[in-house]
């Protein structure tokens, strides 16, 4: 994608805009192709769930949502912004430091790994993010440390180390970390995949309940039972590129893809 493309799609994309617009997404390592330019428009308040074998790429795509990878090609536009990108004289250029810190806070991310820090309460790895980069003030964060951990079923782990947590605790935490800055997306990458199965569906519900109340989701996840549940559309992605998309009924009952068919045959 040049330059003048990227500009225009940036331009079009503002006037009707879907939350998520993501074009030709395209990325290799060391020579090898891992994404072959997805496309992906997600509306406000849609959850997405997006499924596929290991390796397919989607763990890249999420990283390349938010800019933990850059793509090799491609454009990613929240609510219009070009992620990762100011706009100087209506040309694009490639954000660095401070500004692509603050275009990376509006996109909240889960990962498999439940990664709080082990020297921090609940409450103090709640707090940190929006007290140290948006300048929160510390009794408006710790307010909002509250209301989030009620939200998540911790009210009473405020104070609890992360070690004295199980698993699960820890990714509801995880969680309202994320929850924190107030993104305007929600990316979860195999959230309950490192989960002891007893655990897996109390952060399920806490994820449900931010599909129920609006927010808008990208999960990846093996989970089909819950993609059925609480998703809008299903992707399947295989090799680096989408193979099939819809509502969930369409998608596992029907599926019109041998590779989705043969996926689904195995984990469902
Ligand atoms: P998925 O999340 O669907 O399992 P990934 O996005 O993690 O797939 O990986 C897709 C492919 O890209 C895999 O072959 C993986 O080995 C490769 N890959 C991912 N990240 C890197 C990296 N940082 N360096 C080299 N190869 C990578
Ligand atoms: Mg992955």
């Amino acid at each position: 994608m040049t330059v003048q493309s990227r500009t225009d799609t940036a331009d079009t994309a503002r006037q009707n805009v879907p939350l998520v617009l993501a074009r030709g997404i395209t990325k290799s390592f060391n020579g090898t192709s891992v994404l072959h330019g997805i496309d992906l428009d997600v509306d406000r308040g849609e959850t997405v769930c997006l499924i596929g074998p290991s390796g397919s790429g989607k763990s890249t795509f999420l990283r390349c949502l938010n800019l933990l990878e850059r793509p090799d090609d491609g454009l990613v536009l929240l609510d219009g912004a070009p992620i990762g990108y100011t706009q100087t004289d209506g040309a694009l250029v490639e954000a660095r430091g401070r500004a692509l810190a603050s275009q990376r806070q509006e996109i909240g991310m889960v990962f498999q790994q439940f990664n709080l820090f082990p020297h921090m309460t609940a409450r103090e790895n709640i707090v940190e993010a929006p007290v140290r980069v948006r300048r929160v003030g510390r009794s408006e964060a710790d307010a909002r440390a509250e209301q989030l951990m009620r939200r998540v079923g911790l009210e009473d782990k405020l104070d609890a180390y992360p070690e004295s947590l199980s698993g699960g605790q820890q990714q509801r935490v995880a969680i309202a970390r994320a929850l924190a800055m107030r993104p305007a997306l929600m990316l979860f990458d195999e959230p309950t995949s490192a989960l002891d199965p007893e655990m897996v569906q109390e952060v399920l519900e806490v994820i449900r309940g931010l599909a129920e109340d609006g927010m808008t989701l990208i999960i990846v996840t093996h989970e089909i039972q819950f993609a059925r549940d609480v998703a809008d559309r299903i992707i399947f992605m295989d090799a680096g590129r989408i193979v099939e998309q819809g509502r969930p009924g369409e998608i596992l009952k029907n599926p019109q893809n041998d590779r989705t068919r043969a996926f689904l045959s195995k984990v469902a």
